[in-house]
């Protein structure tokens, strides 16, 4: 009876464009009760997405996964019920046909994925995060705010060589009260860059972070000097970095090339400066501090620092059940980024955070560059319980903190503040 709810009658796609220009695509899943399930995804950027996660789109890049889509999928999916997520994802796979989604692209078998429990949801009445989640969702989402940019995200040898430098507001009471703090640190730090580097024009990046022509040091001076105002007004700031690793090494040389600061380091130097770097500020966060399959850098740097704060893979994972499970034996990290489309379905994803809660690793919810307005990956960060997530400001970001506001608004009597593990 309830298989048979809402079946598939039509499936629609279009080209849309998301926050760098770039063409994506948009689908709609609609049913037998006239219900529609719509979604997109966001890309991610090269340089940035992760050597080992899925192919986002195949070799013909858009227009193969829409002649895919057309051709292939649609007709295999016509009458099929999506009130089952996992037998529409296992569907995907299959008609797919290869283990990572290299002929329709993992973008396409995401958003197929998400627009099914999207309607679902809506047929069943419930938001998704409830749908999804269940009846007991407490935790909502707190932000961990791209503040200074860099990496692949700007431009190479201008700007800092690490991708992302975060601003976390732990001594917030709820969750408004820490957009808001992310929302003044995030001007004060623009203001702090205007001042103390002449050249600084206020331009920012692919994700709204602020992109001044100064190194990764000084980007940190620069936050550190915000917590410090934060915390003098009773408000306990704290910093994090995504260094993007993968993209500052060289394979073939074996080194990491840091261009903005004109250094080449070895990987013993490299990981002595991650330790310099979680010793001389206020850390709680550090992601992708060696390059995509050094699980065993991971290991060392988490015995050194993995009681006081997070070590997070997310590029060395890439939301990938089995290397989460080789990083959890090998006591990689403590954490890891979720992205759906790194696996491309809703199931695949939710197997890996399972795993992560099952063995106490917190599961990290990021938004990712190349973002459409599609708003899922909050109703997601609340249905697998990720305590905290990636997000970024302005631009199409205020989308997806916009709609977690609305989600606190809902959670608003049983949501509780995380505890924030391994905070000191
Ligand atoms: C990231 O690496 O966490 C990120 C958000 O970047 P991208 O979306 O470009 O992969």
């Amino acid at each position: 009876m309830y298989k048979n709810k809402a079946r598939i009658k039509e499936i629609k796609a279009r080209k849309v464009i998301d926050n760098r220009g770039t063409t994506s695509i948009e689908v709609d899943i609609i049913t037998t009760n006239d219900i529609m399930g719509r979604a997109s995804a966001p890309f991610g950027a090269p340089g940035s997405k992760g050597d080992f996660e899925a192919p986002g789109y195949p070799p013909g890049g858009v227009d193969e996964a829409l002649r895919f889509l057309h051709s292939t999928a649609i007709p295999q999916f016509l009458g099929m019920s999506l009130m089952v997520q996992e037998e529409f994802d296992m569907m995907l796979h299959e008609i797919d046909g290869t283990p990572n989604f290299a002929r329709m692209g993992a973008n396409l078998s995401t958003i197929l994925s998400i627009a099914c429990a999207k309607a679902a949801a809506e047929t069943v009445g419930l938001p998704l995060y409830r749908y999804l989640g269940g009846a007991h969702n407490d935790i909502n989402c707190w932000p961990i705010l791209n503040t200074i940019g860099g990496g692949p995200h700007a431009r190479k040898g201008v700007a800092p060589d690490m991708q992302e430098h975060h601003l976390i507001p732990v001594g917030a009471e709820n969750f408004e009260e820490a957009v808001f703090a992310c929302r003044d640190a995030w001007i004060l730090a623009g203001e702090i860059c205007r001042k103390k580097f002449q050249t600084f024009t206020g331009g920012q990046d692919d994700e709204a972070a602020w992109v001044p022509p100064i190194n990764d040091w000084e980007a940190l001076e620069v936050l550190e000097e915000v917590c410090q105002r934060f915390n003098q007004k009773g408000m306990r700031m704290m910093i994090g970095i995504d260094v993007a690793s993968g993209n500052l090494y060289d394979k073939k040389r074996n080194v990491y090339v840091w261009q903005k600061e004109g250094v080449t380091r070895t990987p013993k130097e490299h990981f002595d400066y991650m330790c310099k770097i979680a010793e001389s500020f206020s850390m709680y966060y550090m992601e992708d501090i060696f390059h995509d399959n050094d699980f065993e850098g991971f290991a060392k740097f988490t015995e050194k620092f993995g009681k006081k704060m997070l070590v997070c893979g997310d590029d060395l994972l890439v939301s990938n059940f089995d290397r989460v499970k080789q990083a959890i034996k090998v006591g990689a990290c403590n954490s890891l980024i979720i992205k759906v489309n790194m696996t491309g379905t809703l199931t695949d994803t939710y197997r890996t955070v399972r795993l992560a809660h099952e063995n106490k690793w917190i599961p990290i919810k990021s938004a990712r560059s190349g973002e459409t307005e599609d708003a899922v990956i909050t109703q997601l960060a609340v249905a697998w319980r990720c305590p905290l997530g990636k997000f970024r400001l302005a631009g199409i970001g205020c989308v997806k903190i916009n709609e977690q506001l609305r989600i606190e608004e809902d959670l608003k009597k049983v949501v509780k503040k995380p505890n924030f593990p391994y905070l000191l």
